[in-house]
C-alpha cells in the first residue's frame, strides 16, 4: 500500500517537473518573506517534489534492472549499479561507511584496468578508491554535484599502503594534498610517479575527462615531457577546485546507452596556456577571499528534486520493491540509517591551503572580492 503510494506520489512529481523547474528555487534556507504578487498561491496548491539525495542515500541496494546510467553526470541515476570489490590486486575502497563504490560495469573494468597498468607499467603501488556513485546513483547528501549515473570516480594521490586497510583505517586515514601553498604543488609530494598515473588514467579511450587541481595541472604540463612524448592525454585533463588530494576520472557514456547524456567532447587544446593563467588568476581571488577573516564558505545551489531528475529516475528509486522515505520538510525526524552512516564519515582530504597573512599582505592591494565561480565541474 505504502508503495503504492509512492509510486503515485513519485509519478505525480514527475509530471509536475516542467512548473516546478519555472518555479522559483526551493531555498535550503527559511523563504523570504517578500515575493512577488502574482505568484504565492500558485505554489501552495501545487505539489511540492521531494528533495532527491534524501531518498537515493537511502537506498542499499542497487536497483534490480540492467545496467544503465541515465541522465546527466550532475542530474540522473544508476541501474543495475555493479560494486568495485573493496579489495583487489591492486586497489582498495576507501570510507566504506558511505557505500559509494558503485557504478556502470563500464566503470568498475576501467578501475580494475587501470589499477592492474598503473601498478605493472608505471611502478604505481595501487590505488585507493575514493567515491563513485551511491547504490542507485543520484544527488549525494554532502560532497559531490556529479557522481550521479556511476561514470565518475575519485582515486586518492595517495598511493596504496602495503597491507590490507581495516575498516576503520579506511574512515580514519586521509589523503595528502599534493600543495605546497594555494597555488602550487610541493615538489617533494608531487612526483613523477603522480604525473605517470594520471597520464595512464587519461589514456583510455573511454576516458571523457579527468579533473585535478588547476596547481596539479600546471604541475602536468611543465613535466609532461618527462614521461614521453605524446602530450594529446594532456587535453582531457581538466582543472578544477578542490581536487588536490585526489582526482576525478569521468567516463564517457558507453556506445549507444540510450538516456545517457555525454558532455561535449575535449577539443585538442591541451590547456596549458591561457586556460592556467586564467585558473591562476582565479585561484589567486578565491584565495584572498578564503583568507579574509570571516570568510564565507561556498553556497551550493538548492539541492535537486524529483521532478529535476530524468523521469525514469523515479523507477530506478523504487525498483525492487525499495520504499525511500517519506519526505519530510521536519529536520529532526529521524534520519534512515544508510543516511546516518555516509553523513558520520570524515572528508577524504584535508582543505586547500590558506594563505598566511603576510602572504594575504603581499597579494592584495588592488582590486576587490570578486563573484565566486560556479562549482560544478562541467567544462
Ligand atoms: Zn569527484
Amino acid at each position: 500500500m505504502l508503495r503504492l503510494f509512492l509510486g503515485l506520489m513519485l509519478v505525480m512529481y514527475g509530471g509536475a517537473a516542467t512548473a516546478q523547474q519555472l518555479g522559483p528555487p526551493q531555498s535550503v534556507t527559511k523563504a523570504a518573506p517578500a515575493k512577488p504578487k502574482a505568484k504565492p498561491k500558485a505554489k501552495k496548491t501545487r505539489a511540492k517534489s521531494p528533495v532527491a539525495r534524501e531518498l537515493f542515500g537511502a537506498a542499499t541496494e542497487p536497483a534490480p534492472l540492467a545496467a544503465r546510467s541515465i541522465g546527466g553526470y550532475a542530474k540522473g541515476c544508476l541501474a543495475g549499479g555493479v560494486a568495485l570489490p573493496i579489495n583487489g590486486p591492486d586497489w582498495q575502497v576507501m570510507r566504506l561507511l558511505r557505500n559509494r563504490n558503485w557504478g556502470n560495469p563500464r566503470l568498475i573494468d576501467y578501475l580494475e584496468r587501470l589499477a592492474s597498468d598503473a601498478h605493472a607499467l608505471d611502478g604505481w603501488p595501487g590505488l585507493l578508491i575514493g567515491d563513485l556513485s551511491q547504490v542507485r546513483g543520484g544527488p549525494m547528501l554532502q560532497g559531490h554535484t556529479s557522481h550521479q549515473v556511476g561514470l565518475d570516480a575519485d582515486i586518492w594521490l595517495t598511493p596504496m599502503p602495503d597491507r590490507i586497510l581495516t575498516p576503520e583505517a579506511r574512515e580514519d586515514m586521509t589523503a595528502v594534498s599534493m600543495l605546497g601553498d594555494p597555488f602550487s604543488v610541493d615538489p617533494e609530494i608531487f612526483t613523477l610517479l603522480h604525473v605517470k598515473l594520471i597520464k595512464r588514467a587519461a589514456s583510455y579511450p573511454q576516458v571523457a575527462r579527468i579533473f585535478v587541481h588547476p596547481a596539479i595541472k600546471k604541475a602536468l604540463c611543465q613535466q609532461a615531457s618527462k614521461v614521453g612524448k605524446d602530450k594529446g592525454w594532456l587535453g582531457k585533463v581538466r582543472p578544477w577546485w578542490n581536487h588536490h588530494y585526489h582526482f576525478h576520472v569521468r567516463l564517457s557514456c558507453p556506445p549507444g546507452a540510450e538516456g545517457c547524456q555525454n558532455q561535449k567532447p575535449v577539443t585538442g587544446n591541451l590547456g596549458c596556456g591561457r586556460d592556467l593563467t586564467d585558473w591562476n588568476a582565479m585561484l589567486k581571488k578565491a584565495a584572498i577571499e578564503m583568507a579574509k577573516p570571516g570568510a564565507k564558505s561556498w553556497k551550493g545551489k538548492p539541492p535537486l528534486t524529483m521532478a529535476q531528475l530524468p523521469k525514469e529516475c523515479g523507477t530506478v528509486l523504487t525498483a525492487g520493491g525499495f520504499e525511500p522515505p517519506l519526505p519530510t520538510e521536519d529536520e529532526t525526524a529521524e534520519k534512515p540509517a544508510a543516511v546516518l552512516a555516509a553523513l558520520q564519515t570524515k572528508d577524504a582530504g584535508p582543505p586547500v591551503p590558506v594563505l598566511t597573512q603576510a602572504q594575504l599582505r603581499a597579494l592584495t592591494g588592488k582590486g576587490g572580492p570578486m563573484p565566486l565561480p560556479d562549482r560544478n565541474p562541467m567544462r
